[in-house]
């Protein structure tokens, strides 16, 4: 399965799949080899997908994150919290990174009447538990040109996303931008049920 193409370390030797009973979480950790931030995730996570935009962490080298969501009631810093602070106070989804390794350790959307709200963003690759939900697609593709990439690559990129049976979307994928599209429908009136 191996590529001359990289798109993520956790995927370039194809997908491991997720659990398929219960899975009860684990605990992600940060790169400090002395005094880690871990962040312990007491459930399952969702909507896992390579992601080419550039605002979400990825390992040295990567184009591309790896990036799930989970129920924010399932997230707790356990360990280390005071090396943790935000990225970006501004952007709707606040990335809570280590201050010692850069590692973002979860993504926190504040703002109640974001379709997102109650959704954590988490990078499972930084948990030892194996289990957590597979990548399912691929999201903001063309972005990655704005990350680095050589736009004479995309086309690589994209046909190898669909070897690993990773669709590739330059946005998010249908079910998701459906889901916000309603989340705005209802609020604005137009969509009464
Ligand atoms: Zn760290
Ligand atoms: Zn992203």
């Amino acid at each position: 399965m191996a590529s001359a193409i990289s798109i993520h370390p956790s995927l370039d030797n194809g997908i491991k799949p997720g659990a398929s009973g219960n899975f009860a979480g684990g605990t992600l950790t940060c790169k400090c080899a002395q005094n880690p931030v871990k962040v312990k995730l007491s459930a399952q996570t969702a909507h896992n997908h390579a992601c080419g935009c550039t605002k979400c962490w990825k390992p040295a080298g990567s184009p591309f994150s790896v990036v799930a969501v989970v129920s924010r009631d399932a997230v707790k810093v356990t360990d280390n919290a005071d090396k943790l602070s935000i990225v970006d106070t501004n952007a709707a989804i606040q990335r809570h990174a280590c201050k010692g390794c850069g590692v973002h350790m979860y993504g926190r959307i504040e703002n109640q009447k974001h379709p997102f709200y109650g959704l954590d963003f988490v990078h499972t690759e930084l948990s030892a538990e194996s289990g957590w939900s597979a990548p399912a697609f691929a999201a903001f593709v063309s972005s990655a040109i704005e990350g680095g990439v050589h736009p004479s690559k995309m086309d690589a990129i994209r046909d190898r996303f669909r070897e690993l049976g990773l669709e590739p979307y330059d946005c998010l994928s249908p079910p998701l931008m459906d889901a916000i599209a309603t989340h705005v429908a209802k609020a604005s009136g137009v969509l009464k049920d």
